[in-house]
């Protein structure tokens, strides 16, 4: 599959002669956007291994994740189950409302039990409703995540450094295994306060070219400011390339910030993986009356 990478002109690049450029695999799928693509792959064929007809996880109720994974069950033969972070509020969001449409059948816990999502009694418990199935932990990231993650860079990704958003630091474990000891990987955290990420990504990774920039998730995860919305308007009115506001805005806003602040030496090359998420845009548009691109 070839992906399509773009060099982003900007003026700040111009003057710091810094190259970005953007790969863009939120095109990989219409709705299995992005690394979401990448870490369901190999987690749905062991499902098929397994002889599981039956694919459940867990999200929120904007979740990419959850989106990508009822797409993905229903495309690939699965019954999918979500299980969802809070209330039910009718009617649907467009996430929930999509992931319906695909056939996953939705069931709302509180925040307090979500919490213990991974417990055994919990899943015990899931197991007795629900029969068997295959268990996608939330954000879909486990080692098979990882290991299609692995698959997002090629040999033409020759960079100096490569940059990702994180949620829970699958994606960019895969980009950290398959990058080569010359390039360093940023790390973008949407989430603020997540101390326990460093060491969840040493759990995936041996490598050590890898670095977390944690000030830039612009008070936390989903939340977004003016700031923000501007830049992904500004940025979809010059560039033409649709950003999200949970993950690839804050994360590209930061890499030019990081541009500004001579973090990078003149003449580096940068590349910013495009993961996707377009598909939350159209919820904050909706709860906020924005007008955020999204091609849905
Ligand atoms: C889920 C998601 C991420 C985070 O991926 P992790 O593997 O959980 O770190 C980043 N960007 C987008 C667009 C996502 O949907």
């Amino acid at each position: 599959m070839k992906i399509k990478t773009k060099e982003i002109s900007h003026p700040i690049l111009k003057e710091k002669e810094i190259k970005l450029f953007i790969k863009r695999i939120d095109l990989i799928h219409t709705f299995i956007s992005g690394n979401k693509w990448y870490k369901l792959k190999y987690n749905l064929l062991e499902a098929k291994k397994q002889n599981t007809n039956t694919v459940l996880t867990f999200g929120g109720a904007y979740s990419n994740h959850i989106s990508a994974t009822s797409f993905a069950a229903k495309e690939k033969g699965f019954k999918s189950i979500g299980i969802i972070s809070g209330e039910e509020t009718l009617p649907l969001n467009d996430t929930l409302d999509f992931a319906k449409k695909q056939g996953m059948s939705t069931h709302y816990v509180s925040r307090s039990d979500y919490r213990k999502k991974y417990t055994d009694d919990f899943i015990d418990k899931l197991r007795e409703k629900f029969g068997n199935f295959y268990l996608v932990p939330e954000g879909g990231t486990n080692e098979l995540a990882v290991k299609g993650a692995q698959e997002i860079l090629d040999r033409n990704d020759t960079q100096d450094f490569i940059c990702t958003a994180i949620g829970t630091g699958g994606t960019i474990s895969g980009i950290i295994n398959s990058s080569c000891d010359n390039q360093k990987v940023l790390g973008f955290p949407a989430i603020k306060g997540g101390e326990d990420l460093e060491k969840d990504i040493s759990e995936w990774t041996n490598k050590e070219n890898w670095k977390l920039f944690s000030d830039y998730h612009f008070g936390g995860y989903a939340k977004i400011s003016e700031g923000l919305i501007h830049f992904i308007m500004d940025f979809y009115n010059i560039q033409n390339i649709p950003l999200d506001a949970v993950y690839t805005g804050k994360m590209m806003m930061g890499i030019l910030d990081l541009v500004a602040k001579d973090y990078f030496a003149k003449g580096s090359e940068i590349l910013a993986i495009h993961t996707g998420g377009l598909q939350g845009n159209i919820g904050f548009n909706k709860r906020f009356g924005l007008n955020l691109p999204h091609n849905l």
